[in-house]
């Protein structure tokens, strides 16, 4: 045997990290835990126990969270709200930098104890999840010390209700903690019933920093506990990780409770590996991608595209290298897999991979017997997948790679958006323009290039489509906990009157008098045939509109998406269609302000002048609402872009008919965005007389679509279309609250303002960022950059 083969066939030994430290904190407790309330721990009571999945062992038992316990929480989060908040940034900022020295100084601790709850390997929590987790609230000290320069007009939403998963039970809870602490929020805080360990031992760690009482509340519990603190009325933010299912029911739940809410939710995400790639770089980021955690992560890369050409070399190499990984006691620093949360989880997994089996995948695992005593299960590639398979749509959310092949470029984009989620992606080639000519086209929140997994507290985190809104991390993380200062002085929102005789359209002179619908450019009959007669405010017949129906909006739905090439049109080609808009309507002004003139509505020179303002306004914006470059801590750079987020249906209000009706469209579509608006249910016309405005300024066809007619009957057309990626809805409590709650199917961002009015005319609630952030989903690139 030569050296090198000698070389070549040792093994590691074992290498075991002591658990005996978290073990005796876990002793030194009684082995049962109460919540953390009010600063204080409560006795333990209606206990369940927590395992080691390595093991099956007992770790130690928990309180389950009932409705007083979380009512106690929330109070004291409640009371402790005001003076957190009026501590201001500098001195929030001290409590968080004195927490993530703590984390520091209990490193080796917390990551065992996060090993033993969880299962993961010890590599990771002591490598990547607690330094990642001192990491945050580093970063968030800072964000903390700047809110008053950097987030002027802004302030702490309230009391946060936070749910978090297993996968990364500190992490989650640091990503979660630490901006809504920084923006001067307090929390109520459950993590999994599955690992409420380390978010316990953080608990002390508050006590150790004397953080004062009430800020951090931790309550244990299952998914019922949960519940209790998502839908409490007195929770004025959810921020939830987890699955889309339970994503879904939490919207349902807080529809028209006021509340923001951040969904982080499951993934498919693409692993893009092109004919010239690094393709052992690439086979051993996708075993970090996959393999990492065990693969429960919801940005792994559990959708392997390999181009044709090279699909079947690299499917060889991975393979060499499943065969490799080391399965086994996680607290074994050489292992590479550590074990599955839960025989629950791994069922599910088992089922998947029958699933895709019997479906037609071919099924490569490692040989071997798996470590007896725990739940683990071994690394799995299926091969030879089809995209309609159930393993290639369905999260698995274990160690199971799928992988499929493509041909061209443009059919790896097509694969990859081929799915509901859009978390993450990873693309792999040594072409610099083809990477980034694939990274806008794929619809997710972060890309990697030529890299996998990377994360860090200033690039933000969270995804597109049905994958969740809101972000954590960086500057879009921290307006999660914040909210726009003058929102509490709003007043009620005009209601709008009952439908009004409506009838049928008829003869030369309704043909004549009748404003059409605008679809796809053109000026089209409804379908109804009916139209709805326009009274001024002091109640005079002025005219009539299209009686708009589900099927106008279908139509009005489909020719916005057709023309989602304007997202693609430079911010200064936007720029001046937006301001030829404003020069024809300024050339127009006189006919626009009789038009508001007759609907008697107030003050109408000044609402023709502010709308042309407005025009200009966003004209300005559309080259300059640009992205951010992040310096990661890594041999990289987090390019964050602002994307558009696709086409966006908007209920405008009765309030300023012509200037809200401008305030909201314009913002969304010098971003990029495409428009189906209904304008003012009882004043729609000073909107309609725009169509030869849009006509005569170059917009392109389905960029604007107009339907007029009864609002609640549109809006929930339009909310539960799945063709709209965003609801936007300035009206009532309660037709805002069927917004929130028909926006579940394909999971759309919904902006409502509760019942509340805004005073367009003033620049500081009508125009600006606010508007922006609401009409752009930011996306990170990461690409590698230096040395
Ligand atoms: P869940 O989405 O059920 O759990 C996430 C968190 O929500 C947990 O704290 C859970 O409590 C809590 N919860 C459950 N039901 C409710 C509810 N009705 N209201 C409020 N909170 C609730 O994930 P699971 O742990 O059950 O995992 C199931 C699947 O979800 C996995 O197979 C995986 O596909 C996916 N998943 C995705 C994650 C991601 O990050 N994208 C993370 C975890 C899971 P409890 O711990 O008691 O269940």
């Amino acid at each position: 045997m030569t050296v090198l083969e000698a070389f070549k066939s040792m093994e590691y030994g074992p290498a075991p990290e002591s658990d005996a430290e978290a073990l005796a904190w876990i002793e030194q407790r009684g082995s049962q835990f109460g919540h953390f309330i009010d600063g204080e721990f409560t006795t333990p009571k209606n206990l369940f126990e927590t395992h080691n999945p390595a093991t099956s062992q007992v770790l130690a038992k928990v309180s389950s969270g009932t409705k007083r316990d979380v009512d106690l929480a929330v109070a004291a989060a409640t009371s402790a709200q005001p003076d957190w908040e009026g501590l201001g940034g500098s001195g929030r900022s001290r409590f968080l930098y004195a927490l993530a020295r703590l984390v520091q100084r209990n490193s080796r601790l917390l990551s065992v104890l996060e090993t033993l709850d969880n299962g993961k390997p010890i590599r990771e929590t002591r490598d990547i999840d607690i330094p990642l987790v001192a990491r945050h609230f580093y970063y968030h000290a800072g964000w903390a010390r700047l809110l008053k320069s950097e987030f002027p007009d802004y302030e702490a939403i309230g009391v946060a209700g936070q749910i978090i998963p297993w996968n990364f039970p500190l992490l989650m809870l640091a990503w979660k903690v630490a901006p809504a602490l920084a923006a001067g929020n307090t929390v109520v805080l459950k993590p999994a019933e599955y690992t409420p360990l380390s978010a316990l031992c953080f608990a002390e760690l508050c006590q150790e920093v004397g953080l004062p009482r009430g800020v951090v509340n931790i309550i244990t519990g299952a998914g019922d506990t949960g519940a209790l603190i998502s839908g409490h009325r007195k929770i004025d933010k959810v921020a939830f990780t987890g699955s889309s299912d339970v994503g879904r029911t939490i919207r349902r739940q807080t529809a028209g409770q006021g509340k923001k809410l951040t969904l982080e939710l499951g993934g498919k995400s693409p692993f893009i590996v092109f004919d010239d790639a690094d393709i052992d770089g690439a086979v051993e980021g996708l075993v970090d991608a996959i393999w990492f955690n065990q693969g429960q992560v919801c940005c792994a890369g559990s959708r392997l595209l390999v181009q044709e050409s090279i699909a079947e070399p690299v499917l060889t190499k991975i393979k060499a290298r499943m065969d490799k990984l080391r399965v086994g006691n996680p607290l074994d620093k050489s292992i590479d897999m550590g074990a599955i949360i839960d025989p629950v989880q791994r069922s599910r997994i088992v089922e998947m991979v029958r699933l895709g089996i019997e479906e037609g995948a071919e099924i490569h695992q490692p040989v071997g017997p798996m470590p007896e005593g725990g739940c683990f299960y071994p690394p799995t590639l299926l091969s030879s997948a089809e995209p309609a398979m159930k393993i290639v749509q369905e999260e698995i959310f274990g160690p199971v790679l799928v992988a499929m092949t493509f041909r061209t470029p443009d059919e790896a984009i097509e694969l990859a958006n081929n799915t509901r989620y859009g978390l993450a992606a990873s693309v792999w080639t040594e072409n610099i323009n083809l990477a980034l000519d694939v990274a806008p086209k794929v619809k997710a929140g972060i890309v990697w290039v030529n890299s996998t997994n990377l994360f860090d507290a200033a690039a933000g985190f969270g995804g597109y489509r049905e994958s969740g809104y809101g972000r954590e991390g960086g500057r879009e993380g921290m307006f999660e906990y914040l909210k726009p200062s003058y929102l509490k002085a709003l007043a009620a929102a005009k209601p709008s009157k009952p439908p009004l005789a409506t009838k049928r359209g008829s003869g030369l002179n309704a043909i004549d008098r009748t404003r059409k619908l605008y679809i796809g450019g053109k000026q089209v009959r409804p379908d109804s045939g009916y139209d709805r007669l326009i009274f001024s405010a002091s109640g005079e017949q002025i005219g009539q509109v299209g009686e708009g129906n589900r099927k106008d909006i279908r139509n009005a739905v489909e020719a916005a998406r057709s023309a989602a090439g304007w997202a693609t049109t430079t911010g200064h080609a936007r720029a001046q269609i937006l301001y030829y808009i404003a020069e024809n309507l300024s050339a127009r002004a006189p006919e626009f302000a009789a038009t508001l003139g007759s609907m008697n509505t107030g003050k109408h020179q000044e609402e023709i002048l502010a709308s042309i303002d407005r025009l200009f306004c966003y004209a300005a914006w559309a080259d300059k609402y640009d992205g951010a470059v992040h310096q990661v801590p890594i041999r990289g750079a987090a390019l964050a872009m602002n994307e558009p987020i696709g086409v966006i249906g908007m209920a405008c209000p009765n309030e300023a008919p012509l200037l809200s009706f401008v305030s909201l469209v314009a913002p969304a579509i010098a971003m990029g965005n495409c428009v189906v608006a209904l304008p003012s249910q009882d004043h729609p016309i000073a909107a309609t007389d725009l169509y030869q405005v849009f006509e005569t300024s170059d917009l392109p066809s389905g960029v604007v679509n107009i339907v007029t007619g009864d609002h609640d009957v549109l809006t929930k057309a339009l909310s539960e279309h799945s063709g709209v990626d965003a609801m936007w809805h300035f009206g009532s409590d309660q037709a805002g609250e069927a917004v929130e709650r028909a926006s579940i199917g394909n999971l759309k961002r919904t902006w409502v303002l509760g019942g509340k009015a805004l005073n367009w005319f003033d620049e500081d609630q009508g125009e600006g960022r606010e508007f922006l952030r609401h009409a752009t989903q930011v996306k990170n690139i990461w690409i590698p950059y230096g040395e």
